[in-house]
């Protein structure tokens, strides 16, 4: 009885160890959205864009997640970093940001491609992926 009680506690509190660092994580990129402005600042030549996201385990591995995105001029341009799904993942993520510039700098209309966690995990592979696909409309 003793032993599961000392148990209890003990697991709790690891756990909470990483909750703390993902809340404290989550505030900051609260704070970075805050301060990140909208899409029309950024990419004022753009009246929309849709964005959609599947995200895997690993390279290849089950889908984590699908979402679209619509973004319109006075869309907060922080909508362009997916978060990484991953339990344990506190620093990784995607920035879209750059791939939307490559379209919009090469006049295109739309862009698909893969892109790795930021972070890997122990043996250097990346944990978490992304397949996009982005479409654009053009004032
Ligand atoms: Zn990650």
């Amino acid at each position: 009885m003793t032993i599961k009680s000392e148990e209890k506690p003990a697991r709790k509190k690891a756990k909470r160890n990483i909750n703390t660092e993902k809340n404290a994580r989550r505030l900051e990129l609260i704070q970075k959205k805050l301060d990140a402005g909208l899409l029309s600042e950024k990419f004022p030549e753009i009246s929309s864009v849709t964005i959609h996201v599947i995200q895997f385990y690993g390279m290849t591995g089950p889908v984590f997640m699908e979402r679209t995105i619509n973004m319109v001029p006075g869309s907060n341009i922080y909508l362009l970093h997916m978060p990484c799904m991953g339990e344990k993942c506190v620093n990784g993520g995607f920035d879209l940001t750059s791939k939307v510039e490559d379209l919009v700098r090469n006049n295109r209309k739309s862009g698909k491609g893969k892109m790795l966690c930021q972070v890997t995990d122990a043996s250097g592979a990346s944990h978490a992926s992304i397949s996009y696909d982005i479409s654009i409309k053009y004032s």
